[in-house]
């Protein structure tokens, strides 16, 4: 175990110089209070968890104070935004404060979030507010354990320091971890801006330190995209399985590593809404639901452009080419275990996407939907749920399919659950637990809060006494606004 003071620093990314990231000092809040912290992602940085108790942890995090060993920097980037080029972006409200080495050799970048004015502020305060910083926390610690790739949320904290979004807020921070801050949209900064020397410094940082098993390949940067667009594909698979909403799949918040990152106005399909759009900003619904898989594609394409340069195009393309039969794999490989179908049949994509089709007419609530199909044998838990839908005569023709597609599956009923439950959680992380949540946190009670990250930390496993929180949600749960303002 290590402390706050025994850390082993390794920059890699400062190390890039000031052309990547300009050192900036963070602008401390006020009157700062933990709110929450995430001992899972302690223990990445080798912390035990009575280090959330440490006042060090809150001044670090409330940028009361940081190591004298390294620098906080905020990175510049660029992106595209809703389609459209922004040349300049960057950290505008972040710092990367430190990037260390934990004792397994893992690489881990901390990032404060809300930290103050950086050079790429534009026209923002530099500041974050507290219920999206609860909301980041709570999704990254979330997708996690349901074993989707993402950043990590170290802790919150909230202050007596004001801001301005819709109203007056106070200024929350957070601590967010990741091996790599890196984007699509730094190459498209060096790039477009013709920076070229630049971009190949980037080039070696990202083969040298985070894509080492593409050096050795014929031509380590169409490696790389390969490695890239697999992950990018693997990933959105499953927010797709999992009814997972990005909500603002700009191409400064997609990750060089394919992880779930920079989340906004994010949110978990309550009841299965195919073309659900989470984001009340996206007035043209470009990041709905079921547009995240071609949007996976367009950000992978605007990232391949940006090697154009080193790579022949015809190349590029046919690496892209391969997206689509990467995200289906893996995509139908997790429906079929939501689904708890053992082996693989042709007819499998069509079965999952006539539910789908039901699910949507229906407005069946998608977590419960796979909980519900688990608990007893698939003919009885599939009569139960007959009532859940509009055109029941269409839910028992595909219900008979269903069990007529399952007539070798030998396993137990004992067996059966014990497998479905281990990939379907009972306890998801809907809007409106968040919203409760934030409520009591924004009148200074973060008990709610700590009783959702309990029951979330094992999503899985029935928890005596949280019944409530694996209920479908109220109506007024249903339709909370949630937009980029944050
Ligand atoms: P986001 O929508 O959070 O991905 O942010 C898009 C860009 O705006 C990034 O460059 C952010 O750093 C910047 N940004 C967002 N909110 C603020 C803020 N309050 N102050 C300064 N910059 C911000
Ligand atoms: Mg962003």
């Amino acid at each position: 175990m290590r402390s706050l003071d025994t850390l082993e620093f390794a920059p890699r990314f400062a190390a890039l110089g000031d052309a990547f990231s300009a050192p900036i000092k963070p602008t401390a809040t006020e009157q700062a209070k933990m709110v929450i912290c995430s001992p899972a992602a302690l223990a990445l940085l080798d912390l035990p968890a009575s280090t959330a108790d440490d006042p060090r942890l809150l001044q670090l995090a409330a940028g009361q104070w940081y190591w004298p060993d390294a620098t906080p920097r905020a990175m510049v980037y660029s992106g595209h935004q809703f389609g459209g080029y922004t040349p300049q972006l960057g950290d505008g409200r972040g710092l990367l404060l430190a990037e260390v080495r934990n004792t397994a050799g893992e690489h881990w970048d901390v990032h404060l979030k809300g930290a103050g004015l950086t050079p790429f502020s534009r026209t923002g305060d530099g500041r974050a507010v507290l219920r999206s910083s609860i909301r980041e926390f709570l999704a990254s610690e979330y997708l996690h354990t349901l074993g989707i790739p993402t950043s990590r949320a170290l802790c919150v904290t909230d202050s007596k320091t004001m801001v301005w979004r819709e109203q007056r807020e106070t200024a929350a921070t957070l601590i967010r971890l990741a091996p790599s801050h890196i984007r699509f949209g730094h190459f498209e900064y060096f790039y477009y801006n013709k920076q070229y020397a630049k971009l190949e410094q980037l080039h070696a940082h990202v083969l040298n330190d985070l894509y080492p098993e593409c050096l050795t390949a014929d031509e380590p940067l169409a490696a790389m995209l390969g490695e890239v667009v697999k992950r990018t594909a693997e990933t959105i698979a499953l927010w797709q399985a999992y009814g997972f909403c990005h909500g603002v799949m700009n191409t400064d918040n997609m990750s060089i590593l394919g992880l779930t990152f920079d989340f906004g106005p994010f949110a978990f399909l309550d009841d299965f809404k195919r073309a659900h759009v989470c984001n009340h900003s996206d007035h043209h619904a470009r990041y709905a639901f079921n547009k995240q898989v071609e949007i996976g594609y367009w950000n992978l394409t605007a990232f391949a452009e940006t090697l154009t340069r080193n790579v022949p195009v015809e190349r590029l393309q046919e690496i892209l080419d391969g997206y689509a039969g990467i995200q289906q794999h893996a995509y139908l490989q997790a429906m079929r275990a939501r689904l708890g179908l053992l082996d693989e049949q042709e007819s499998d994509a069509l079965l999952i996407d006539k539910l789908l089709l039901q699910l949507n007419d229906s407005a069946v609530d998608y977590t419960l939907f796979f909980r519900r199909l688990g608990e007893l044998p698939a003919a009885q838990a599939l009569a139960s749920m007959r009532d859940d839908f509009i055109n029941q005569a269409a839910f028992a023709e595909w219900s008979s399919e269903f069990i007529a597609r399952n007539a070798n599956d030998s396993r137990t009923q004992e067996q059966r659950r014990t497998q479905m439950h281990a990939v379907n959680p009972l306890y998801m992380l809907r809007n409106y637990l968040i919203q409760i949540a934030i409520e009591a946190a924004e009148d200074g009670d973060y008990a709610p809060l700590h009783k959702l990250q309990q029951v979330l930390s094992e999503p899985f496993t029935e928890q005596e006494g949280y019944a409530a929180y694996a209920e479908r949600p109220p109506e007024w749960g249903k339709h909370l606004s949630i937009s980029c303002s944050s």
